[in-house]
């Protein structure tokens, strides 16, 4: 094992990039996602010298674009895949402990009307299966409510037919902020994380070893002058494919995946206050899919449907918009919910290990793969958000045995103990808040950093007047730039602040004053600030006009 590395809590792309291709690694893993970020994390701290390429910015696949749940999954338990939920209630504890904050309790409600496919007696023994197979893990707080207690909390949810419900509880994350936290603990672990390098060819050969041809993508952007592509080699002992959805793009066949796009909608709470997350059957085809809130929105989700669109370019569909529209008015029949109501929309693609053909998307099970493929080289795909860790620690554990017979050896794995996330939560609450920074401000980061809120008073700029909540904006978008890789608008609007994607009309307003200052940062030219605004509300307008939702005004 080699010596461990001091602690490093700020990238330095330049700086990193060069290293990738100066050095030798151990392991490089290709795909900066949840999954990607996870294997660069366990492997780090198992002391292996580790690198990490992202084609894009982190989590900007699937991973930011999750119903943001930390869960076994209820619904897996029809399917009776009994160790995928346990493994799923293993990790929400694991996660719970490791990330307060960031990782949260929700209540859930599940009411139940006449000719569901499950009578509330079964729904009810259903939660508690649920609880007993966190054996000691669950959240507590299961009970069935009565039709007239459900109709007395949520006066606006549909009554006819309303037999009664179950609530209990659930964890609930930020599945962005989850991924940057992953990837900053791997940093502080010594790995190397790149994003904006995109891997184009295996280097594996006979002698067992991986490693990779990448592509420096933005060598071709002004911000190295117009130097075009650079490509280099970079050696590794092993090489691990995290490409979710991607992996259908790539070789070798044996990882049969099936992509399904799930899209969700968000409009402001004011027009359904909800205390706690709503499960609710489409009136169309039966589906499960949530009324969650999270912060001022509430989100409705998810739709499954088979798409093999190139992951990046997959958009919500009108369809998807007008889908999930009928359930909130279905579920919530006096708001009249319309596409003008509509603040965000958004769409990612599972990667669905496909066990059978012709099985219902939504039916698949989210199990994980480890595959070994050509010498040199490992695939880990499927699962969930939830179990990334756990996916982690399988694919090292399968890629150890391998490197000792190269000479390298690994520890144990460490991320079942420890913080993912340094700080206390607490104390960093009292901090901001005697900084006079609101309540909804408070609320909404303690959300996003969790028990590392504290780090950013470092960032607050340093005249202390003004009001407290711009001032705090403003230090996150410092942090953003200096120590969670953010390269552009996207990174910082769209993943890394609230409310991203779940209001794109405000996203699209703040555009201008978001990109002076994220460019007073990056050391952006008037014009490029100006290009960055413009490129941000094309996209925005691009995808609210293709669901069919007003643009904003
Ligand atoms: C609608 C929806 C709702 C979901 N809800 C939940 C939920 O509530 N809870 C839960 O636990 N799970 C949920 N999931 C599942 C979860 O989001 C995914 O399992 C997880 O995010 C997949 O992560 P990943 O890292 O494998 O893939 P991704 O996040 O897609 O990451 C793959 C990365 O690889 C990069 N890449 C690809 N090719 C290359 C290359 N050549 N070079 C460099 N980089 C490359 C991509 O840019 C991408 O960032 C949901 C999924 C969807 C679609």
């Amino acid at each position: 094992m080699r010596a461990l590395v001091p602690p490093r809590s700020t990238p330095d792309r330049d700086h990193d990039f060069a290293r990738l291709g100066a050095e030798s690694w151990d392991l490089l893993v290709i795909g900066g996602g949840i999954t990607g970020t996870a294997v660069a994390r366990d492997a780090a701290l198992r002391g292996l010298k580790t690198a990490l390429v992202e084609q894009g910015d982190f989590a900007f696949g699937t991973s930011s674009r999750s119903s943001r749940l930390v869960h076994g999954g209820l619904r897996y338990l029809a399917n009776f895949d009994f160790s995928l939920v346990r493994e799923g209630l293993v990790e929400r504890r694991r996660l719970l402990d490791s990330a307060p904050g960031l990782v949260r309790p929700v209540r859930f409600i599940y009411p139940v009307y006449k000719g569901d496919p499950d009578r509330l007696g079964k729904v009810h023994l259903g939660v508690r299966l649920y609880d007993a197979l966190s054996l000691g893990h669950g959240l507590g707080g299961t009970k069935r409510l009565l039709r007239k207690q459900l109709l007395h909390s949520i006066p606006g949810l549909r009554r006819d037919g309303l037999q009664g419900a179950v609530s209990y509880f659930d964890a609930a994350t930020h599945d962005t902020r989850l991924t940057l936290a992953v990837a900053r603990s791997a940093l502080r672990a010594g790995a190397v994380l790149v994003p904006r390098c995109r891997a184009l060819g295996l280097s594996g050969n006979q002698d067992r070893n991986g490693g990779a041809r990448i592509c420096d993508l933005l060598s071709d952007q002004s911000q190295r002058g117009g130097q075009g592509d650079r490509e280099i080699e970079v050696r590794a002992k092993a090489t691990v494919l995290c490409c979710g959805p991607w992996q259908t793009l790539y070789p070798p066949a044996t990882v049969k995946l099936r992509t399904a796009r799930g899209t969700h909608i968000s409009i402001k709470n004011r027009r359904i206050p909800l205390d706690g997350y709503i499960a609710l059957r489409s009136p169309r085809d039966g589906r499960l899919a949530f009324a969650m809130p999270i912060g001022q929105y509430i989100v409705f989700g998810t739709t499954d449907d088979d798409d093999r669109t190139e992951p990046g370019l997959v958009r919500p569909t009108a369809q998807d918009a007008g889908y999930l529209l009928e359930l909130a008015n279905h579920a919530f029949p006096a708001v009249d919910v319309t596409p003008e109501d509509v603040t965000g929309i958004w769409a990612g693609l599972r990667p669905l290990v496909a066990e059978g053909s012709g099985e219902d998307a939504d039916a698949l099970s989210r199990r994980h793969l480890v595959v070994r493929g050509p010498p040199g080289l490992w695939i880990l795909t499927g699962g969930k958000l939830t179990t990334h860790r756990r996916m982690a620690e399988d694919l090292v554990d399968a890629i150890v045995p391998a490197l000792a017979e190269q000479g390298v050896e690994a520890g144990l794995c460490v991320t079942t103990e420890g913080k993912l996330l340094t700080g206390d939560l607490e104390a960093g609450r009292v901090r901001l808040e005697a900084l006079g920074l609101s309540r909804g401000a408070l609320d909404s980061a303690s959300g996003l950093y969790g028990n590392s809120l504290e780090e950013l008073i470092e960032f607050l700029p340093k005249e202390p007047t003004g009001d407290p909540d711009a001032r705090f904006r403003r230090a996150q978008i410092a942090m953003a730039v200096k120590r969670e890789w953010a390269l552009s608008l996207d990174d910082l609007l769209l993943r890394r602040l609230e409310p991203g994607p779940l209001d794109l009309k405000q996203c699209w307003r703040e555009a201008p004053a978001a990109a002076r200052e994220l460019g007073s940062h990056l050391a952006w030219s008037d014009r490029e600030v100006t290009r960055a605004a413009a490129e941000l509300r094309d996209g925005i307008t691009r995808d609210l006009g293709a669901a069919g939702i007003p643009l904003p005004t």
